[in-house]
């Protein structure tokens, strides 16, 4: 039988995104104004030392590679008023809010490979362990299936707890019990804390 084997190195979404650019976070930080802006980035991307902006680009400077990249950005209308930003991938041009880092710069997902999430990239029960995790931690709770269900966070709607909750059982009848106590896979768990 011929199956298809997992590459386990092969970094995921979420390992990606850590370093990605976020359009909504530049804006956040005071770029893409009318007027030309710059931003010395420190520690928040270590693989750019300091990002230009005006309205409609931005530049990444790497002083230590000696590289620059330009990023254009073009603005949409909101349903509720005001304009939202955008960023076009520089290599296919595509419109995306998140640019994520390959070895050549900035790219958008597909450009840099279509890299899965990491719940495609496990088996079946690693799937069912990860989801597990992700809704505890949204709970506010321990990640490991062995650890007590969370209580419903006060700020959570009771409809969306018990929502949570029934498919958080339902993920752990799935789930062998000696599976339970699998490492729980934070590297890529952290995407999800927000
Ligand atoms: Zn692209």
């Amino acid at each position: 039988m011929v199956r298809r084997l997992r590459d386990r190195n092969r970094a995921t979404v979420e390992h990606l995104s850590r370093d990605a650019l976020d359009v909504r976070e530049l804006k956040r930080l005071g770029l893409l104004k009318h007027r030309a802006m710059s931003l010395e980035t420190g520690f928040r991307w270590p693989s750019i030392d300091r990002i230009i902006s005006e309205r409609f680009w931005l530049v990444l400077e790497n002083w230590g590679r000696g590289t620059v990249q330009q990023i254009r950005v073009s603005w949409t209308r909101c349903h509720l008023g005001g304009w939202r930003p955008w960023m076009h991938c520089p290599s296919c041009g595509k419109r995306v809010a998140k640019l994520l880092k390959g070895l050549g710069g900035y790219l958008c997902r597909s450009c840099i490979g279509d890299p899965l999430y990491a719940c495609q990239a496990k088996s079946t029960y690693g799937r069912i362990h990860f989801e597990l995790c992700k809704i505890r931690l949204q709970l506010g709770g321990m990640a490991s299936p062995t650890e007590p269900f969370p209580e419903r966070p006060p700020r959570m709607r009771r409809k969306t707890y018990e929502r949570l909750k029934a498919r958080a059982f339902e993920l752990e009848m799935e789930l062998p019990a000696k599976r339970r106590k699998k490492p729980v896979d934070y590297p890529n768990l952290v995407y999800y804390l927000t």
